[in-house]
C-alpha cells in the first residue's frame, strides 16, 4: 500500500458517470462508473479489447464520450454545462484543460527533434508557466527523479525504451498534472527494461498525486494499487482493492483473467 492511502492531497478526485463510447455500432464503453479519490492509484486490468484504453482516453477527452460524463474535481471534462445540458468545449479549452491531466503513452511519444531537456521544457513553455530558467530548473529535478539527470542533452533516439519512457513519464510531470494516466507504460519495452520504469511509477505513487494506470503487470498492480477494475467487453465486472481483486475475486471472469495472466 502508498503513503498516500493518508492522502493530504486534495485534488485530482474523479468521477466517471454512466459513460457510454460507442465505435460505430460497437459499444466499447458501457455505462461505466467509478469515483477515484483524490491522491489514490487505481489499475485497470482487462483482456484486450475490453475498453482499458478507451476509458483512459476519455478521461482527458482524447476520445468524446456518447453518454455519460466525467468530472475532476468537479469540473467537467472537454464539456461545460449550461442548464442542464452539457456543451464540448472549444479547442483551445480542451487543451487547456488538458495540462491539468499528463498522459503516459504506451510508445512514449517523445518529440524525435528535441533533445530530453527540451521535450521536457516544452509545455510548461509553450503554455507560459514558466520561464525558460525556471523550466529548466524543474526538468533538470524531474530528470533526477526519474534517474536521468546525465542524460539531458541526449536525444530520444540515443535512449533505450526504458529510458525514453522515464523521460516521457518526467515531460507529463512538467505541468504538474492533478492526475496522470499510464496506458500500458512497459508493455513496449524489452522485459528487461520494465523493472526500471515500473520503479519510477511506484516511485510517484508516494508523491500524492492521482495515477489511473492500465497494465498487464499484475504483480506490479499487487505493490502499487489502491483500487483494482477489473473490464471485460467495455463494462466494469468486478472492483475493490488488491486483498479483494487478486487473491479473492468474486466473479468469474475476473478469476479467469487473473488464471491466463499469473
Ligand atoms: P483495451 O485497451 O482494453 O485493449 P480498447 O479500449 O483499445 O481496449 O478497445 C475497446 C474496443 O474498441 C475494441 O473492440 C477496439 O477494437 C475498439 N476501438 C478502440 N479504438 C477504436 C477506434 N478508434 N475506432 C474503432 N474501434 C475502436
Amino acid at each position: 500500500m502508498t503513503v498516500n492511502q493518508t492522502a493530504q492531497h486534495a485534488i485530482g478526485h474523479i468521477q466517471i458517470n454512466h459513460v457510454f463510447k460507442n465505435y460505430g455500432a460497437h459499444t466499447a464503453l458501457q455505462d461505466i462508473s467509478l469515483d477515484i479519490p483524490a491522491g489514490s492509484v487505481t489499475v485497470i486490468i482487462g483482456p484486450s479489447g475490453s475498453g482499458k484504453s478507451t476509458l483512459l482516453r476519455t478521461i482527458n477527452h482524447l476520445e468524446r464520450v456518447d453518454g455519460g460524463f466525467i468530472q475532476i474535481d468537479d469540473e467537467f471534462i472537454g464539456y461545460r454545462k449550461e442548464g442542464n445540458k452539457l456543451y464540448e468545449l472549444k479547442e483551445r479549452d480542451i487543451l487547456k484543460q488538458r495540462k491539468s491531466v499528463g498522459y503516459v503513452f504506451q510508445n512514449f511519444n517523445l518529440f524525435p527533434h528535441l533533445n530530453v531537456l527540451q521535450n521536457i521544457i516544452e509545455a510548461p513553455l509553450a503554455h507560459k508557466k514558466l520561464n525558460k530558467d525556471q523550466a529548466i530548473l524543474k526538468a533538470n529535478q524531474l530528470l533526477g527523479l526519474v534517474g536521468l539527470r546525465e542524460k539531458a542533452e541526449a536525444w530520444p533516439k540515443q535512449l533505450s525504451g526504458g529510458q525514453q519512457q522515464r523521460v516521457a513519464i518526467a515531460r507529463a510531470l512538467a505541468l504538474d498534472p492533478k492526475v496522470i494516466l499510464f496506458d500500458e507504460p512497459t508493455s513496449a519495452l524489452d522485459p528487461e527494461l520494465v523493472g526500471e520504469v515500473l520503479s519510477v511509477i511506484k516511485n510517484l505513487a508516494k508523491l500524492g498525486t492521482t495515477m489511473v494506470i492500465v497494465t498487464h503487470e499484475i504483480g506490479f498492480a499487487r505493490e502499487v494499487a489502491d483500487h483494482v477494475v477489473f473490464m471485460d467487453q467495455g463494462k466494469i465486472i468486478e472492483q475493490g482493492n488488491v486483498q479483494q481483486m487478486l487473491e479473492n475475486p468474486k466473479e468469474e471472469r475476473t478469476k479467469n483473467f487473473l488464471s491466463r495472466v499469473l
